[in-house]
C-alpha cells in the first residue's frame, strides 16, 4: 500500500445550476480529491492554502477522514480562494462567474517530510508552477505522478503548464479542455498530441458521457452510471480524480490493466458527488454503498457474446 500526495485548492464555491443556487460552500480540487481518496484508507497528506476566513469545521472534516493536513498553510490574514460558476440546463457545461485567487496568489506548496516519499502524487488543478514545486520537493521518483488542469490555467498560464505537463505519467482532462490543449477536435488524435507532450497515459473526462483512458494504442473507456438525479456537477472531476489515485496508491499498480479499475472506482465516486450540491454526498458516503454502485457499474458494462 502506497503513500498520497495531493496538492490542490481548498476553497469557497458559490454554484447555481437548474436545480437551486447555494451560497459560499465548502469546495476546491483538494477536497473533492481528498474525499474521494479516503475510501482507500492509505496515508494521504493535502497540501494547499487557505485564508484565516476557512472555518475549522471543514478542516476538521479532512482530519477526520485520516488526511494529514500539515501541509495546508492557513494565511490568518488572507481569504480563501473563491470560485462561482452556473451550470447550463446540460449540466454538462457551465460559465465561470468568478474567480478570486487570494491566498493562492501567492502560495508556495511545502510538502510535510514524511510524505516527500510518496509512491503516488495527484497534482490537482492549480496553478502549474504550484504543481511543478511540488514534484521539485519529491526525495524518491514517485511512481505514479497524476496531473489535472482546466481551461483557466491554458488561458493563463501555458507555457508553465507545458512544463509540468512533461513531467507527468497520467493527465485528466475534459474533452472541451483536450481540445483547447491541442487545437483538435478528433479526441483519439487529441489524446495522441498529449501523449506527444510527456505524459504515458490520458484520460479524457466526458462528464455524463464518461471517460476515455487511452494509452499508446490501448484504449479504454468506461461509461457514467446513468443517474436519476443529478445536482451538481462541481467536484465530479477532481472526485473522479481522487478515486483513480487512491486505487492505484492502494494496490501499488501502475499497469494498463489496472488502471481500468482505476477508471470504474474513479467513475461510481463520481457519480455520487454529482447528487446533491458541493461535497454534501461525499461527505456521508459509505463503503457498503460504493460497493453496491460497483456492482451496479459491473453490471451495466457486462456482456456476453458468442463470437463465431
Ligand atoms: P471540477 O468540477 O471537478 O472541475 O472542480 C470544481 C472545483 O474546482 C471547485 O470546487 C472549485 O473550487 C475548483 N476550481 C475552480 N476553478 C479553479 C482554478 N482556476 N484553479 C483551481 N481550482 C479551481
Amino acid at each position: 500500500m502506497g503513500k498520497l500526495v495531493i496538492v490542490g485548492t481548498m476553497a469557497f464555491d458559490a454554484i447555481e445550476t437548474p436545480f437551486g443556487k447555494t451560497d459560499k460552500i465548502l469546495g476546491g480540487a483538494a477536497t473533492f480529491i481528498g474525499l474521494a481518496a479516503s475510501h482507500f484508507k492509505i496515508d494521504t497528506a493535502a497540501v494547499s492554502v487557505v485564508g484565516g476566513d476557512f472555518p475549522q469545521e471543514y478542516l476538521n472534516l479532512l482530519s477526520k477522514r485520516n488526511i494529514n493536513l500539515d501541509g495546508v498553510e492557513i494565511v490568518k490574514e488572507g481569504k480563501t480562494f473563491f470560485w462561482s460558476g452556473r451550470y447550463h440546463n446540460d449540466m454538462n457545461s457551465r460559465d465561470t462567474l468568478v474567480t478570486e485567487l487570494n491566498t493562492l496568489a501567492d502560495f508556495n506548496p511545502i510538502v510535510p517530510k514524511d510524505y516527500r516519499d510518496a509512491s503516488v502524487v495527484m497534482l490537482g488543478n492549480l496553478h502549474p508552477i504550484v504543481q511543478s514545486s511540488v514534484l521539485d520537493q519529491m526525495t524518491k521518483k514517485p511512481d505514479l505522478v497524476i496531473l489535472d488542469t482546466m481551461n483557466f490555467w491554458m488561458d493563463t498560464a501555458l507555457n508553465d503548464l507545458h512544463n509540468v505537463i512533461k513531467r507527468v505519467d497520467v493527465i485528466t482532462i475534459n474533452d472541451e479542455e483536450a481540445r483547447q490543449l491541442t487545437g483538435e477536435y478528433s479526441l483519439v488524435i487529441a489524446a495522441r498530441k498529449i501523449q506527444e507532450m510527456g505524459p504515458q497515459y490520458v484520460v479524457i473526462k466526458k462528464g455524463e458521457h464518461g471517460a476515455l483512458l487511452f494509452n499508446d494504442d490501448n484504449v479504454f473507456y468506461a461509461p457514467a452510471l446513468p443517474l436519476e438525479e443529478v445536482f451538481d456537477p462541481t467536484g465530479a472531476g477532481d472526485t473522479f480524480a481522487g478515486g483513480f489515485a487512491g486505487y492505484i496508491a492502494r494496490t501499488n499498480d501502475t499497469s494498463f490493466e489496472n488502471m481500468k479499475n482505476a477508471i470504474i472506482y474513479g467513475s461510481t465516486l463520481a457519480s455520487f458527488c454529482v447528487e446533491k450540491f458541493g461535497t454534501e454526498r461525499m461527505v456521508n458516503l459509505s463503503g457498503d454503498e460504493v460497493h453496491k454502485r460497483l456492482l451496479e457499474f459491473k453490471q451495466l458494462t457486462q456482456f456476453e457474446i458468442e463470437l463465431g
